[in-house]
């Protein structure tokens, strides 16, 4: 009984003690937790009297908490502090969390209880009780608990099929990848910029070849490269490569597309549903397929036009420059580059020393000040993975306990890249009874300070950490009884909501004052410079708005429906064929065959989400605009009906109490500046 992670967390706040916990905790930890989860579960079955909400729903709740505990612990050390050997106990500790799920779900007696439950529902008047037997119900017919012993074994089989054929779709995707090499000679390098050329160095030098300079297949080497290179020839070259990528050849994935798609198809169908998209939609805000091709439809609509007008600007750009007559695929990246540069001189680089990473932070925590009366206590008592991680406490306005904030900024070579939230400990009951409050870390991966300056960010990086934070407080201000249904636990086309609104602060409107700094002199950033960086994030907006929906109706495409795909090319061609402003001019091109979002992703009949989720930002964001954004009674009910709400209601009726109505897109098309009435 050494093992830490077994014991009752009793230090400050009950947080996870990082310093005593090792790497060989982990797997007897887990071991034990599966052991006691099940003689709880055995329990609930074993129980003479008829089922009810306490004595299966809540108890199956509350079983396995410690379990929960390690298994969190372990893939956060995983994702923000682990060495290979750490790594390498995933091995091992994937197999038996997943196996112990699956027995759970197979579990016929334990099912039996829940169906009961459920049946007798109506009984009940507690909204948040109702909801969890809801969830924990679908949960498990989800799971395939409903099905017959037949069908339960198509189910399995299919799942076991689909996740190896998943992570080969991947390997393909990323061999062929990094395959591709383009080997350029000083005479190559025209046009491009210094960065380039050094990266370009590096990569080279990294093959060996210190004369040389390569252009790889991975989109932050070849990107810039189609974005400033003079050379016409080559940019064709590498365009045709990296768009044909998986099509045909040693890493052909067509068959992988129609077999997913076929497979995930046959797995909705098992379960009762006309195909995968609707098996995805019954938990999600948009509902129905109408709804997606709706938001679509409309969407292409406002922005077909400009997009027409951003190619008709470029190509006249291409015949002035260079006197040529067709543009092709691999001349757009080239000159919208240089109609950027036209259109609006500035670098982005100038707003870098007003963006230091710790008044951006503060910034961040100046806004939540603001909006909901927070107050971020630094302490010093609390165990963390890292010396680089700061934690806080995150006090309420009456100074009452919130929770608590981990928050790791900078990249190492323990950690993973990107940026995410993480609950560590979320909101809601524990065994006892006792209602918790959350431990939610945030983890991003910015500019390091070097040795004569501080870290300061580009206006991205901003944009991500207010993101990150708005996520991180879904999780905080979560006032719920369980956990399943607290903090970001919610349908997934409503999670960006909360992150993407928080950009919106970020992004300038009134708050960039608190922290928008210079780092030497104290001055805040100029207006002109604000406007530049705001017009020009509408540059090509409609081109940037079409080619989201081309992925969006590919998706609904491959999942909307059952389709007996042959051709890949012929299929693909014709899903998108009314987002295609010009004739296909690059032999083999395929989106389908690298679509890993789809195939290999959770994004299947889901990529519309992107868009969905910034509807809902602009046009609650609109409101705060109404209102004044830091309105107290307008942050008060985006607090009390979305915040703090979790999974309790449909995101729908969350909305509605929020904004009075659904959902509006105009407000997005407005900020994009792709109304139908304003002047192209
Ligand atoms: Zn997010």
């Amino acid at each position: 009984m050494n093992n830490p992670l077994m014991k009752t967390f009793d230090g400050p706040f009950g947080a996870i003690p990082f310093n005593d916990i090792k790497a060989e905790h982990f797997v007897p930890a887990i071991t034990k937790g599966i052991e006691d989860a099940e003689s709880s579960i055995k329990s609930i079955t074993d129980t003479k009297s008829k089922p009810t909400f306490e004595n299966t729903i809540l108890a199956l709740e509350l079983s396995g908490q410690k379990l929960g505990s390690a298994i969190n612990t372990y893939y956060h050390l995983f994702g923000s502090e682990s060495d290979q050997n750490f790594k390498d106990l995933s091995d091992k500790i994937s197999p038996m969390v997943a196996e112990f799920e699956n027995n759970i779900y197979l579990n016929e007696s334990l099912f039996k209880r829940i169906e009961k439950v459920f049946d007798n529902k109506h009984l009940l008047e507690d909204e948040e009780d109702i909801r969890l037997i809801n969830i924990t119900y679908n949960d498990f017919v989800r799971n395939g608990a409903a099905l017959s012993e037949a069908d339960k074994i198509n189910l399995r089989d299919i799942d076991k099929k689909l996740s190896t054929l998943s992570p080969q779709f991947s390997k393909n995707t990323l061999n062929a990848t990094n395959e591709f090499e383009l080997w350029l000679d000083k005479t190559d390098l025209d046009g491009l910029p210094d960065t380039v050329v050094e990266a370009a160095k590096l990569a080279a030098k990294e093959k060996g070849e210190l004369d040389k300079w390569l252009i790889t297949g991975h989109f932050p080497s070849f990107s810039p490269f189609m974005q400033y290179s003079t050379r016409r020839d080559l940019r064709k070259k590498v365009h045709i490569a990296t768009s044909s990528k998986c099509n045909g050849g040693k890493y052909d994935n067509n068959t992988f597309c129609k077999e997913i798609a076929y497979l995930k198809h046959k797995r909705a169908k098992i379960l009762g549903y006309d195909n995968y998209a609707d098996y995805i939609l019954q938990e999600r805000m948009a509902e129905k397929q109408e709804n997606i091709y709706k938001l679509l439809d409309n969407l292409y609509d406002s922005c077909i036009e400009h997009a027409k007008n951003d190619l008709m600007q470029i190509s006249d750009l291409a015949k002035t420059l260079d006197n040529i007559d067709e543009i092709k695929s691999w001349d757009i990246s080239y000159y919208s580059e240089k109609l950027k540069q036209d259109l609006y001189d500035y670098d982005e680089n100038n707003l870098k020393p007003y963006f230091k990473s710790e008044n951006v932070m503060k910034g961040a925590f100046e806004v939540a000040k603001k909006l909901y009366g927070l107050h971020f206590k630094k302490v010093d008592e609390i165990q963390t993975w890292h010396e680089d991680v700061n934690v806080y406490e995150v006090l309420d306005e009456d100074h009452s306990h919130v929770g608590v904030l981990y928050e790791d900024l900078f990249p190492r070579n323990t950690k993973r890249g990107g940026a995410w939230m993480n609950p560590l400990r979320s909101q809601g009951m524990v065994v006892g009874n006792e209602v918790c409050r959350p431990h939610i870390s945030l983890t991003c991966n910015l500019t390091k300070p070097t040795e004569d300056k501080p870290s300061l960010l580009t206006y991205r990086e901003v944009e991500t950490v207010f993101h990150e934070f708005g996520h991180c407080l879904h999780g905080l201000l979560s006032d719920r009884k369980y956990k399943k249904i607290s903090g970001t636990s919610v349908f997934w086309d409503f999670v960006e909501l909360a992150s993407l609104i928080m950009e919106d602060w970020g992004g300038g409107e009134g708050a960039l004052e608190f922290f928008a700094h210079h780092y030497e002199t104290g001055e805040v950033l100029p207006k002109d410079l604000l406007q530049k960086l705001k017009k020009s994030k509408n540059f090509r907006s409609g081109s940037n708005c079409l080619r989201q929906l081309t992925f969006g109706y590919l998706d609904m495409a491959w999942f909307g429906k059952h389709n007996n795909v042959d051709d890949v090319d012929k299929f693909e061609k014709m899903a998108i064929e009314k987002t295609m402003l010009k004739e296909q001019d690059t032999p083999g091109a395929s989106i389908s065959t690298m679509f890993g979002h789809i195939f290999a992703g959770g994004y299947s009949a889901g990529y519309y989400s992107y868009k969905w989720a910034e509807v809902l930002e602009a046009d609650a964001f609109e409101k705060f605009k109404e209102d004044g954004i830091f309105n107290q009674d307008t942050a008060k009910s985006f607090r009390d009906n979305i915040l703090s709400q979790g999974n309790i209601k449909h995101p729908l009726d969350l909305y509605r109490k929020f904004r009075g109505r659904e959902p509006k897109v105009e407000a997005l098309l407005k900020r994009e500046g792709l109304l139908k009435t304003s002047t192209v």
